[in-house]
């Protein structure tokens, strides 16, 4: 039923070519796809990629380095022409795009088509701002001295990068590196490695030189230790889980690399008595249950003050129930599958600790009759700091709810974590809302708003979410190095 469905998607589309089954290193689609890509909502093989290893990994880092130079080279106009021809195609194809990424990933197709905008906005705010990256003039420690620090490219760029936002995360490390005059090789989650190569099509359709941007797929462990120990990277940028992110963070230390990080999140979501709670139940709704609780910034955690506790809970269950499961090319679906049995398995064990140790299931709390890894949205009453669920991120549709009597414990609970990446509250009283965002230990803060993501604000965490930032005039400045340069023998 669903190859139907595929190739109906296939025939509507305008340009069946971006779909490859070949890895883009050095300006060429390379290899033979032999790694099946399967349609988490049906199981179904939807195509195939090459299953490189170390050796293609060298290759596509000594492209990278032997396109550095020119690329470098080019003014920052003829970059920022580039990167906008490349926005221009991505912008056109979107239809195409969301189609492959649904297929490779299972969200709804709306909250495809959302992602293709979102990392194309990337693409076009960093054509922009390829133009803006200044040094600056530094006054002159003595006389016949004058003193400059500038920024330049880093260098060849190793990216590495998760499957549950296949197309954003992408562009938000590809863009701001090539705007910055950086050369890059990215290895893409082996789960969606088609909307990578669909991307790197387009890339290659709007002119960027070969070897500007090379996309690998394989072997994870094989490729990762090339690009984080050749010495001619000097940048990894990695998205991803904490734990891998640490042991990249480990390998690249032997070379002394930068290391740019965006790891996992363990969002809090404190809803206070004075919220607009039908706000909050909104917020709490996009914040938790968009692409299946899949997002590093995702609300794991629900503070809910006492005396709003069981009205929150009541109509955040009411919205709950009226979430549409179901494959994410069906008219009406909100809630696709989640990526792998490894991710049903997850959820099923934080459920089965939270219930054991007392908590309650209000709505959900199972697999869906659909089979596969659909889940149920669920919601739980009586969550405490002792269960799995408080400390680790569920990356599932699971909104726990724990009760909170006052401020002070509200922000405690919320900070006990050594995640750091984004945290949402709802309230109207303005002195507490800079009382609390000021208190919160997070890279991100959501107040009375449950989405945060922007190609113009800085997007990253603090603690064990990572050190780096992507997006706005801060996440191009990850890629440029910063030099200081004292000229001598200056006459009066
Ligand atoms: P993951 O298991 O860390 O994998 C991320 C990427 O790293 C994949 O491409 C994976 O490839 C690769 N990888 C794994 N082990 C590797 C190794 N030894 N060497 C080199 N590469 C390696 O994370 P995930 O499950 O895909 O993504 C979910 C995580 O990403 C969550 O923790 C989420 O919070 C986080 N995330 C963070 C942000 C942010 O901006 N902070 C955004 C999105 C997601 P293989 O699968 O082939 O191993």
């Amino acid at each position: 039923m669903y190859l139907l469905k595929w190739t109906r998607t296939v025939r509507q589309i305008s340009d069946t070519r971006l779909l490859k089954s070949q890895a883009y290193l050095n300006g060429s689609f390379v290899g033979v796809g032999n790694a099946p890509v399967t349609n988490p909502s049906t199981g179904e093989v939807i195509g195939s990629v090459p299953d490189f290893g170390a050796d293609e990994a060298t290759e596509a880092v000594e492209a990278a380095a032997a396109a550095f130079e020119a690329w470098a080279a080019q003014t920052p106009k003829q970059r920022s022409i580039a990167l906008r021809h490349w926005f221009e195609l991505v912008v056109s194809a979107k239809e195409d795009l969301a189609a492959i990424l649904t297929s490779e990933q299972g969200k709804p197709v709306s909250e495809a088509l959302g992602e293709i905008d979102y990392a194309a906005s990337y693409i076009e705010y960093y054509a922009e701002e390829a133009k803006r990256i200044s040094g600056e003039v530094i006054p002159p420690h003595r006389h016949g001295v004058r003193n400059i620090a500038l920024r330049q490219p880093i260098g060849v760029v190793a990216a590495i990068t998760p499957w549950n936002f296949p197309a954003a995360m992408i562009t938000r490390k590809i863009a701001p590196a090539l705007a910055a005059g950086c050369t890059i090789v990215l290895k893409p989650a082996p789960e969606t490695p088609l909307t990578a190569l669909a991307l790197a099509e387009l890339a290659g359709r709007a002119g960027f030189p070969a070897g500007v941007v090379n996309i690998i797929t394989g072997d994870a462990r094989a490729i990762g230790a090339v690009l984080t120990s050749h010495p001619k990277v000097r940048l990894v940028s990695f998205t991803g889980s904490t734990e891998v992110g640490k042991l990249l963070m480990r390998q690249a230390s032997h070379s002394v690399k930068k290391v740019a990080l965006e790891l996992g999140g363990n969002a809090p979501f404190i809803v206070f008595d004075d919220a607009d709670l039908d706000a909050a139940v909104e917020g709490a709704m996009l914040s938790k249950f968009r692409n299946m609780g899949q997002t590093c910034i995702c609300a794991n955690r629900f503070y809910v003050q006492a005396s709003v506790h069981d009205a929150f809970i009541e109509k955040l269950s009411r919205r709950v129930s009226e979430l549409q499961i179901g494959d994410g090319f069906a008219e009406g679906t909100t809630q696709g599958p989640l990526i792998s049995e490894e991710a049903i398995l997850k959820v099923e064990a934080h459920l089965a600790d939270a219930v054991s140790k007392g908590a309650s299931v209000v709505v959900g709390g199972k697999r869906h009759p659909m089979g596969g890894t659909f889940f149920e949205p669920t919601v739980i009453s009586g969550a405490s700091s002792d269960m799995i669920l408080a400390r680790q991120e569920t990356f599932g549709p699971v909104a726990p709810v724990f009760r909170f009597e006052n401020e002070k414990d509200a922000i405690a609970a919320a900070n006990d974590t050594e995640s750091g990446l984004a945290a949402y509250f709802y309230s109207s009283d303005l002195s507490r809302i800079f009382r609390v965002m000021e208190k919160l230990e997070y890279g991100m803060v959501g107040i009375n708003a449950g989405l945060l993501s922007t190609e113009l604000a800085p997007f990253g965490g603090i603690k064990e979410s990572g050190n780096s930032r992507e997006g706005s005039h801060h996440g191009i400045l990850e890629f440029t190095e910063l030099k200081y340069a004292s000229i001598g023998g200056i006459t009066a």
